[in-house]
């Protein structure tokens, strides 16, 4: 093969439960992932050495940094050939935007090397390769909807019924994902958080389908974190109500805050609404659940 693509979706949390901090610095996460139809996509070109380009938003570093980059190093070395290969990012996901962007082009080029050096590693081993870049990667190569345990990488298929319509936006600058996290252990500090876990009332809405029922379930356990951080999304969510969302909230770690709408039609409507109140640098609209990474 001389040239591959690879399409990879970004994700918004339906839930995100955040446990108590452990030993180790990390919190027990209960997650249930969303893949959406906002793509960055991921092309190898065969070259003498490993190199990157990224077309899209600033903030993407063009080094042995890039999520991408260190994918296909791990790749090369757990399958014994040479890194040759020019990676190009196309990116559409906002970047610290707490849609998982930099993971999403990890599992991305996983996908596109495995192809272009012919290593034919199985879906167990790329999964296996990608929770050792980051625990949102194995997500990104799975796609749909998904409980993940653990750090989030222990992850289980849920089977969702129909499609569900969604508005993003976004915002100027990112937040720090790690930032997020301390600012949530600060702000419990003195009342410890319980154990998380799966809501009964998301996985009953997830299989009817009913947006109603979905967007009165969704959680997200490091939202009172961003908008303590910034606190400008309080009333960037509020808008999103009044508007007619029928569930709000922010996506991950933010600042990205995301609409459910009742149908594609209503989703384009309120997609127009959020984009008069000059809220948001930018406001799209997307269907979930998606395949994860693809070729294309
Ligand atoms: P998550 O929700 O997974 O915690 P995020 O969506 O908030 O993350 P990302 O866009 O994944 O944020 O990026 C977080 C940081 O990772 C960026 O600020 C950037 O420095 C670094 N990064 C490394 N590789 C990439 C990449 N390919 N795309 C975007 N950011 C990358």
């Amino acid at each position: 093969m001389t040239v591959t693509t690879v399409r990879v979706p970004a994700k918004v949390n339906l839930q995100l439960g955040v446990g108590p901090v452990r030993d180790d610095g990390y919190h027990d996460l209960v997650n249930v992932f969303h893949a959406v139809s906002l793509f960055d996509e991921v092309t190898a070109t065969p070259a003498a050495t490993l190199t990157i380009t990224v077309e899209g938003p600033a903030g993407v570093p063009v080094g042995p940094d890039n999520l991408a980059v260190r994918a296909a190093r791990l790749l090369a070395s757990h399958a014994g050939v040479e890194p040759r290969v020019a990676l190009h990012i196309r990116k559409d996901i906002p970047v610290a935007g707490g849609m998982a962007g930099g993971s999403a082009d990890a599992a991305a080029a996983l996908v596109a090397c495995d192809a272009l050096w012919g290593t034919g590693m199985s879906r167990e081993t790329l999964l296996e390769l990608g929770a050792r870049i980051g625990s949102d990667v194995p997500f990104a190569l799975l796609g749909g909807t998904a409980v993940g345990l653990g750090r989030g990488e222990r992850l289980t298929p849920v089977e969702a019924v129909g499609e569900f319509h969604w508005v993003f936006g976004y915002a100027d600058g990112g937040l720090s994902t790690p930032a997020v996290y301390a600012e949530c252990d600060r702000l419990r500090a003195d009342a410890p958080a319980a154990w998380p876990v799966v809501s009964d009332d998301l996985m009953a809405a997830l299989k009817t389908g009913d947006p109603l029922a979905l967007g009165r379930a969704l959680t997200n356990d490091l939202q009172p974190a961003a908008l303590s951080l910034r606190p400008s999304l309080a009333a960037a969510l509020a808008v999103g109500v009044e508007s007619g969302a029928v569930g709000s909230l922010v996506s991950g770690s933010g600042p990205t805050c995301a609409f459910l709408a009742s149908s594609a039609s209503h989703a384009a409507a309120l997609g127009r609404t959020l984009s008069g109140t000059g809220r948001f640098s930018a406001v799209r609209q997307a269907r979930g659940p998606v395949p994860g990474a693809v070729l294309i």
